[in-house]
């Protein structure tokens, strides 16, 4: 069976080493020496300076949503994973979406000022498969308004933007350390901020508040990742170059091999080194779409709706008609990319799909 993704798991005995290490320290969780560590090697990776690691990729978007959504609008997009709606609401502050660059898929940046009431907070984008949101035009609007800029990075590990870490621009950025993504811990995420003082309070939040053992500064909740699985990070770490350059040689394999006529895949924002996340391919129709995907399922290849549904239309999210983020989510599929595809089998993709 071919799946959209398949974990990237490195040799055993590697894992068990480091493993090891916490049996020695018997020390399990409460930020140990394994996850000081590989935040301080995933620091100098991605080039930025402030990171905590989380236990996934949605708390540290709840917690960012908690402290500055602050119980109002939060614009948002309707492409994206439902963790990034899901966090505005579960923080009962009210999604506000604006529709999405065809092209890029990211959040348009020219409908957002149009959005923006009194009762805006935060404007809360995602980076789609890895691709930049228009950073600048998104921080310029967002300053004129006194609002806080939130990325959903979850899809961005190893991505720079104008040459760093696109985890350095907004207030916050959060990244997913899934099993399912590019970089992982099994679960696991991280958030990444500028501002010292917004850190500061992005970090106690992450610990139930704990200001030392016996105070508390603030309100908080268990954001914490454990050893065991900072020991995954720290054995998968070392393969992230041979994880990039074979995921690179499968989207160059598609670029090459399919028929461009009848299907479209994401425009990569000017100035972006990308990292191979995802490879969506837009169809014209959804009918289009379900016939390959039922074409390819015969074949036991299993591409992934992703994403889908368009947001603004879950019924909790209460949004108004999204047009373009609608027909690209009926139309979009993410073929399988991950290490240790072969090409006959992205042959019989791309076949089936031209076909
Ligand atoms: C995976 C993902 C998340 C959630 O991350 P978890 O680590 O699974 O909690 C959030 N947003 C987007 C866009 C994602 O793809």
């Amino acid at each position: 069976m071919i799946n959209v993704t398949q974990t990237f798991l490195p040799p055993l005995a590697e894992y068990e080493a480091q493993v090891a290490r916490a049996w020695k320290n018997q020390w399990l969780t409460n930020r140990g020496e394994l996850v000081l560590e590989l935040e301080d090697k995933l620091k100098s990776y991605l080039g930025v300076n402030q990171m905590v690691i989380t236990n996934n990729g949605t708390i540290p978007l709840q917690i960012a949503v908690k402290l500055f959504g602050r119980g109002g609008e939060v614009i948002t997009t309707p492409f994206s994973y439902v963790a990034t709606t899901a966090a505005i609401v579960w923080e009962h502050c009210t999604p506000v979406f604006v529709d999405i660059d065809p092209n890029y898929l990211t959040i348009d940046e020219t409908k957002l000022e149009a959005a923006i009431t009194n009762k805006t907070t935060a404007i809360l984008a995602t980076h789609v498969f890895g691709n930049p949101c228009a950073v600048e035009a998104i921080e310029h609007v967002a300053k004129k308004h006194g609002l806080m800029v939130i990325y959903d990075a979850a899809h961005c590990f190893g991505v720079k933007y104008k040459g760093q870490s696109i985890f350095n621009f907004g207030d916050i950025s959060t990244c997913s350390f899934h099993a399912t993504k590019l970089f992982h811990t099994a679960e696991g995420g991280a958030f990444f901020c500028k501002d010292p003082n917004v850190a500061h309070q992005m970090f106690y939040s992450h610990n139930f508040g704990h200001n030392g053992p016996l105070d508390f500064h603030g309100l908080g909740i268990n954001g914490k990742i454990s050893e065991l699985q900072a020991a995954m990070g720290l054995s998968v770490l070392p393969y992230m170059s041979e994880v990039l350059s074979a995921r690179k040689a499968v989207v160059a394999f598609y670029e090459q091999n399919l028929d461009f006529g009848k299907v479209r895949t994401i425009k990569i924002r000017e100035n972006t080194d990308w990292n191979y996340s995802y490879y969506p391919i837009i169809f014209e129709s959804e009918t289009a779409l379900r016939a390959v995907q039922q074409r390819l399922n015969e074949k036991g290849i299993f591409p992934r709706r992703y994403f889908y549904p368009s947001l603004n239309t879950v019924a909790y999210a209460k949004g108004t008609e999204m047009p373009i983020s609608e027909q690209v989510a009926a139309c979009v599929l993410c073929l399988p990319l991950y290490v240790g595809l072969e090409n006959q089998t992205l042959q019989q993709i791309c076949n089936l799909i031209n076909s």
